[in-house]
């Protein structure tokens, strides 16, 4: 069918309008970028008045009546069925942002913003002196707010639903519940087992590795997972973190610590797993919305198998401990690849969920899943949280933080007002091993070809698979198409139990 002239303007108009909307969140990632990598601090405030034009603007770009109507004539189903599979995937992922947005009243949406961006600076105040009371009547205020939203936004079964789908479209409480309930018992038990065997890591303590030689060997290791350095450039910054301001400008930040050579190492290569995703994206995509990952867990999926599976190998190592002995041949002098390799990989059960290791990180989560449902429900009052929170972590982790810096005020996230997004850093591990197992069938060698240096294999099966589509795809398809199964916990169990049964013998 020929598109009616109506519809043929209606593509045109959206088009138009979400390239404008695109070069104005060019603008916005770079102040962001900019901010978090060395903005004066006086600059700061009428920065975030910019920000706050900007971002206005995007927002009534996306929610006008205008817009609603070409997405109202685009969506009719003849007209839909005669659209490229490009502007199809457009018009579905921009629909569907229209109409959570449009959802929302527009006056407490603004009250919102502004309780969050004062709750943020409340938060760190409050984590700094291990004071919850202070942070409290904001969070009360903000669990209110996501009651509302909930409400607004719609569910089926469980008002965490309509929350989970912000960040994971798709994702139900159904489908997460059995798989968490399971994946604790299992990381339990082999947590318990590794603790068993009393083995400590044998990492040399109270050397110092100059941050420039640092940055020498972050830099080696981007070029070596095919990290593409004439798109992208890496700098220095408080929390690492990856952001793309175009296609074609994919940046990685790091951080370095002198007594901690091991921090910048995989917080650099774990950011660079982002960035091969977005550097793969299909420039068919370029100017749409669907040029960025198709979710958080996808993405975490990414930074974690590269971080962890490949990062955290021994295959990996074999090829670049050299380079490293290179660049620090005192201060490793008298550590093996085994000693290191063994380090890097250490168990423990810890306090702070960004330091966790492999085996004890998603329980981490889960605790957090459960304590954000339950204050959605209203089965627990913000008030109980810190007692909650640290009950949980006996029964989880075996341990007790000592305050609340170092226990519920860790994170910024509830402060921020992101509620449903924790449940996506477990997700990546998820997909991470599942995507593994697939790609081993593939590419069976991938360990030796990781021993060569080569990096070929791994990275042109996940362009194949998972990058190029961007949002073209929602998460659950991505992952039945690369791997034949649905979402399961069992590729991760079997690569844990597969890794730390030979590093810890049990
Ligand atoms: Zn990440």
């Amino acid at each position: 069918m020929v598109l009616t002239q109506s519809a043929e303007e209606a593509v045109r108009q959206l088009k138009e309008t979400l390239r404008i909307a695109g070069h104005h969140q060019q603008a916005l990632y770079l102040l962001s970028w900019d901010n978090r990598t060395g903005a004066p601090k006086k600059g700061v405030q009428l920065r975030a008045e910019a920000i706050g034009t900007l971002s206005e603007e995007v927002f009534r770009m996306m929610t006008s009546e205008q817009m609603g109507e070409w997405l109202d004539t685009l969506a009719e189903p003849d007209v839909f069925a005669s659209l490229d599979p490009v502007t199809q995937a457009t018009v579905r992922y921009v629909r569907r942002n229209y109409e959570r947005n449009r959802r929302l009243d527009p006056a407490q949406h603004r009250e919102f913003v502004t309780l969050v961006a004062e709750a943020e600076s409340v938060w760190e105040g409050a984590k700094h002196a291990a004071d919850f009371a202070r942070l409290r009547p904001y969070l009360e205020r903000i669990v209110e707010f996501q009651k509302t939203f909930a409400q607004a936004w719609g569910y089926a079964d469980h008002p965490y639903d309509a929350l989970l789908d912000k960040y994971e479209p798709g994702l139900t409480v159904a489908q997460l519940d059995p798989l968490f309930e399971h994946l604790k018992t299992e990381t339990t038990a082999l947590l318990r087992a590794i603790v068993g065997t009393g083995r400590r890591s044998e990492w040399p303590q109270g050397r110092r590795f100059d941050a420039a030689k640092q940055r020498e060997v972050c830099l080696h290791l981007l070029k070596s997972i095919g990290y593409d350095l004439e798109m992208g450039r890496l700098d220095e910054t408080e929390h690492p973190f990856q952001i793309s301001i175009n296609r074609y400008d994919v940046r990685v930040t790091t951080r370095y610590v002198e007594e901690d050579l091991l921090s910048a190492l995989f917080g650099t290569i774990h950011e660079g797993g982002h960035a091969l995703y977005e550097q793969g994206i299909s420039p068919d995509l370029i100017n749409t919305p669907l040029c960025e990952g198709a979710s958080m867990g996808i993405h975490e999926s990414q930074s974690r198998f590269w971080e962890n599976i490949i990062g955290r190998s021994r295959a990996f190592w074999e090829h670049h401990y050299p380079v490293l002995l290179q660049v620090f041949p005192t201060q490793l002098a008298d550590v093996s690849l085994d000693v290191f390799h063994r380090a890097i990989n250490e168990v423990q059960p810890s306090l702070i969920r960004i330091e966790a290791d492999e085996v004890t990180y998603n329980l981490h989560i889960i605790l957090r899943y459960e304590l954000e449902k339950a204050l959605l429900t209203g089965d627990l009052k913000v008030a109980d949280l810190p007692a909650a929170w640290n009950e949980k972590m006996r029964e989880l982790l075996g341990i007790v933080p000592r305050h609340d810096g170092e226990g519920v005020l860790q994170d910024v996230h509830w402060s921020g007002g992101d509620f449903g997004y924790f449940p996506s850093y477990a997700l990546g591990n998820l997909y991470a091993a599942q995507f593994l197992e697939a790609m081993e069938r593939v590419v069976p060698d991938w360990e030796d070809q990781l021993r060569r240096g080569q990096v070929d294999g791994i990275l042109g099966w996940q362009r194949e698979h998972i990058h190029r589509y961007g949002r073209m795809l929602e998460p659950a398809e991505i992952v039945v198409r690369a791997t034949g199964r649905p979402l399961e916990a069992e590729p991760w169990l079997r690569y844990l139990k597969r890794k730390y049964g030979a590093l810890y013998g049990v």
